[in-house]
């Protein structure tokens, strides 16, 4: 299996919210309100801080880098990265304390 199958299956596991390696996802979050393009490794949309905390705790352990997103509007390539990208834009928007 290779790494990222591993990864896909181990997020898969334990996210209840989206876990996306397909082509057309990471090319869509592969730019923001910039010039910069970089092609994610995986985006994760969390329905829960729980989603946020496995997603971190399974890339941690990987070695994988992540990258958190919210409407994607940087203006200098602050959202791109060859990273697991995690978008809060869609269930997260409220403050969590
Ligand atoms: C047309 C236009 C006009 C703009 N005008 C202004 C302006 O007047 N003033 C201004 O300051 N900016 C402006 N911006 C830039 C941009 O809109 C702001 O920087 C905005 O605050 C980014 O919010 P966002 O949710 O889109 O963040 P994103 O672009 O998604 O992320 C911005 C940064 O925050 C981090 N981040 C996002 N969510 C989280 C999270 N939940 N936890 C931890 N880190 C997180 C990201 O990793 C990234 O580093 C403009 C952009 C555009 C396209």
């Amino acid at each position: 299996m290779t790494a990222e199958a591993d990864l896909e299956r181990a997020l898969r596991a334990r996210v209840k919210g989206e876990v996306r390696f397909d082509t057309a996802t990471r090319a869509a979050y592969s730019t923001d309100a910039s010039n910069y393009r970089q092609v994610p490794i995986a985006v994760v949309v969390p329905r829960s801080l729980d989603d946020v905390i496995a997603t971190v705790a399974e890339c941690r352990e990987r070695d994988v880098p992540v990258l958190k997103r919210g409407g994607g509007t940087s203006l200098a390539g602050q959202t791109c990265n060859v990273a697991v990208i995690i978008d809060s834009s869609k269930h997260l928007r409220g403050l969590q304390l």
